[in-house]
């Protein structure tokens, strides 16, 4: 068993695994090739400009949205870049893959009887395509997208809306997601509710880059301590698996 593996007592301190699509289940090459190669390519050849000059061109509208709904939204895209990006997705799909170590660490969790939902901000037409590729719905009890729920994980709102459709102890509760921003929005929307107050209330959500290896972090919760720093840590799911 690695190292890093959940301990059984830990698996017992834990109700619902709250995870990530894309960047912790799910590779993020996929997204990063569309996003930086496909959509430059297809959007500049529409307006005959070379990958290079579109990718210039389109950054800036990338960054002026990054973070916001229509961000993660293919219909926003669509119609902004006048390509249909569903199809465009659909065609590079081959690229869609589970990150080593995911599915057995879903299973793990499943074969503990833990409530596994998905908290994701991909478009449910990206989502759809997802499933198609990896079943990764059929491994999960419940799946969120934050177009559903009116607001990124990025932003408050999306929590408060969350909570209002899946009832979850943070202090029971493990949440895994790759982006910074999400966990402190996670983190910060535990702390600032009565509810969610306590011993666990600010480190209940961790991340497969940023945050410290999982075992360390639950034996700081265990011993009542506040949550261990973000440190500067490579701890992908692999490392997470039990066998
Ligand atoms: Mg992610």
């Amino acid at each position: 068993m690695p190292a890093t593996a959940l301990l059984e007592a830990q698996w017992e301190a834990i109700d619902h695994v709250l995870l990530d699509l894309d960047g912790t289940l799910l590779d993020l090459d996929f997204d990063s090739h569309f996003w930086q190669s496909l959509v430059p390519q297809a959007w500049g050849a529409a307006r005959g400009l070379d990958p290079a000059a579109a990718q210039a061109l389109l950054q800036p509208r990338f960054d002026a949205c990054a973070g916001t709904l229509p961000w993660y939204s293919t219909e926003y895209w669509s119609r902004e870049l006048g390509l249909d990006i569903a199809a465009l997705k659909r065609q590079d799909a081959g690229r869609i893959r589970w990150l080593p170590g995911a599915q057995r660490f879903l299973a793990a969790a499943r074969a503990r009887r833990k409530r596994v939902v998905l908290l994701t901000n991909a478009h449910p037409q990206a989502l759809a395509i997802k499933h198609e590729c990896t079943g990764v719905l059929d491994q999960v009890d419940a799946s969120y997208s934050a177009h559903v729920l009116g607001a990124p994980k990025e932003d408050a709102r999306f929590w408060r809306a969350l909570r209002q459709l899946e009832p979850f102890q943070p202090a029971r509760s493990l949440f895994v997601d790759d982006s910074a921003a999400v966990l402190r929005a996670a983190c910060a929307g535990s702390a600032s509710s009565a509810r969610f107050a306590g011993r666990a209330a600010r480190g209940w959500a961790i991340s497969t880059r940023n945050f410290a290896p999982l075992t360390h972090w639950l034996s700081s919760w265990h011993r009542n301590e506040a949550a261990a720093p973000i440190a500067s840590c490579s701890a992908r799911v692999e490392e997470y698996q039990t066998n």
